[in-house]
């Protein structure tokens, strides 16, 4: 059976040897390519879950396009960079050690936390009650990061395995709040630099 390499985007092996499962001819009108090109119907022996790869009609195979995509790190802007550092190590990892990406999240919430609020002390629990009844945090997002504190804590301690999708969770629960209490701020403070640049060039 033909097998091409390409990293899983289901369970993130490197090079995975792809079997060509099928294939079939498009004439790639739509993109006013005008070539003959496949579509290839494929599977990963290694978690044996599907993909479809595009193929050019040359030589050799030649790949356009390979669906799904492998998930890409999303990280929200304006973070410090350790912060990023943990964010970036759950996000890189997700998809083949899901419980250490569980740990990681929580990790980036605690530090991101604390970095931001200096002033609240203790461990990440009572934080975030006093974070949540001094405003600092809204009480959504104090609910969202315990979710957090706990799900990392699972992900550790607990005997059942931590699945991708709980992960996930906890990725973009730690988004929102890393995005709250960095990027929005930030946002508004270079939109607030850019205005008075402006006014102070217009008054010269
Ligand atoms: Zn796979």
């Amino acid at each position: 059976m033909a097998t091409f390499p390409h990293d899983c985007p289901h369970c993130g092996t490197k090079n995975s040897g792809f079997e060509i499962k099928g294939k079939f001819d498009f004439f790639d009108s739509i993109n006013h390519r005008n070539t003959s090109a496949w579509f290839l119907m494929c599977g990963n022996p290694e978690c044996t879950f599907p993909a479809v790869a595009v193929a050019q009609a040359l030589d050799r195979v030649h790949l356009r396009g390979f669906y799904p995509t492998p998930h890409e790190p999303d990280l929200p802007d304006h973070m410090p960079e350790n912060v990023e550092h943990y964010y970036l190590q759950a996000e890189s990892i997700l998809q083949q050690h899901a419980d250490a990406a569980g740990a990681m999240y929580r990790k980036a919430l605690d530090v991101g936390l604390k970095i931001r609020f200096p002033e609240i002390e203790g461990l990440l629990a009572s934080r975030l009650k006093k974070l949540v009844n001094q405003g600092l945090l809204t009480e959504e997002l104090g609910d969202f990061s315990h979710h957090v504190r706990l799900g990392g804590n699972d992900a550790v301690h607990d005997e059942d395995p931590f699945t991708v999708n709980e992960a996930k969770e906890l990725g973009f629960l730690t988004k929102m709040v890393m995005t709250y209490i960095y990027t929005l701020p930030e946002m508004i403070r270079l939109r607030q630099e850019r205005v008075d640049a402006e006014k102070a060039a217009a008054e010269e």
